[in-house]
């Protein structure tokens, strides 16, 4: 048996520490150590890396603490729009979902359109009509109503700015989240899944769907989840980028990761941080900004659930 390993992460951002209440980063925590859980035990029973990083991104869309799922935040709209994606790096199957309302786990309708349609990325209509069809039951928008998000759109909604749910206003929230597992038969993969920007308009669509950019896996190299501003995340193509810089360079997971997001996403004015796993589960969590909600944990015994630098 090979060493297995899970990380997620909750968002990254800028998070002003005095605004975090004990109670609500007790909860965060709390959120995350169910997911992480759920995850590993996947993995502890011998289930796939994919298995295992829909297990843990499906806890986290169904808590309102992060944007993705019934967190997700508001559109220019007044809507919710979602996107999401998943990777299998044994076979490097994805399936990604954008412009989604209504469904409560679009990793799991991710997953679908990579099993069950030729295709890798369905959006906006067309995505509805393949859901449908599955039977996947379309919520009303009060499942996704949350008073910290709608304020937070109310503050910004007349004016041009859109923003990720947590840094401008500082307001401790953070959003998008992800999932990277290796197995224990050295097989990786990659969930990502957001609610984008708060106040985003005209059908804008972030990192988190686009295979190489927000999110992607490959079992020669490392399975990637990003987040962060997205439109820089994009122009990096940053998730693929770490695992180039693997493949045709030779740099570690660790390595490749670091100068990433320590160097490259800077070099063109992009903040955010990922989680990346190889295919021997090691595990690297780096980040440029204040924070970023994350935990992983190994067969090897280590486990960390953090939010800030240290
Ligand atoms: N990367 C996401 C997006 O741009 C946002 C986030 O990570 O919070 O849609």
């Amino acid at each position: 048996m090979k060493n297995f390993s899970i990380a997620i992460h909750g968002g990254a951002g800028t998070l002003v520490k005095g605004l975090m209440t004990a109670e609500l980063e007790t909860q965060y925590k709390d959120a995350l150590a169910t997911a992480l859980e759920a995850g590993y035990t996947v993995l502890e029973k011998g289930g796939s890396a994919l298995d295992a990083v829909e297990t843990s991104v499906k806890l986290l869309e169904d808590t309102p603490l992060f944007n993705a799922g019934k967190g997700a935040v508001f559109t220019n709209q007044g809507t919710h729009e979602m996107d999401a994606a998943i990777m299998d790096g044994k076979t490097l199957d994805a399936g990604a979902a954008s412009l989604i309302t209504g469904i409560k786990n679009p990793i799991s309708l991710a997953r679908d359109i990579m099993e069950k349609t030729d295709h890798v990325f369905l959006a906006g209509q067309g995505a509805m009509q393949f859901a449908i069809k599955n039977n996947y039951e379309i919520l009303t928008p009060d499942y996704f109503y949350d008073e910290v998000r709608y304020q937070q759109w109310q503050g910004i909604k007349d004016s041009t700015t859109f923003q990720l749910d947590h840094s401008v206003k500082k307001d401790g929230k953070f959003g998008t989240v992800g999932a990277v597992a290796c197995d224990i038969n050295g097989n990786i993969a990659a969930a990502t899944s957001t609610g984008g920007m708060t106040n985003k308009k005209w059908g804008r669509v972030g990192d988190s769907p686009m295979i190489g950019a927000g999110n992607y896996a490959n079992n020669k190299t490392c399975a990637v989840s990003c987040t962060g501003s997205g439109e820089f995340f994009i122009r990096g193509v940053v998730a693929y980028d770490v695992s180039c810089l693997m493949e045709y360079k030779g740099l570690s997971v660790q390595e490749a990761a670091s100068e990433v997001i320590h160097k490259r996403i800077i070099e063109i004015g992009g903040d955010g941080g990922l989680i990346a796993v190889d295919a021997k589960g090691n595990i690297t969590m780096p980040f440029n900004t204040e924070g970023m909600y994350r935990a992983f944990k190994t067969s090897e015994g280590e486990k960390e659930i953090a939010i800030y630098k240290d």
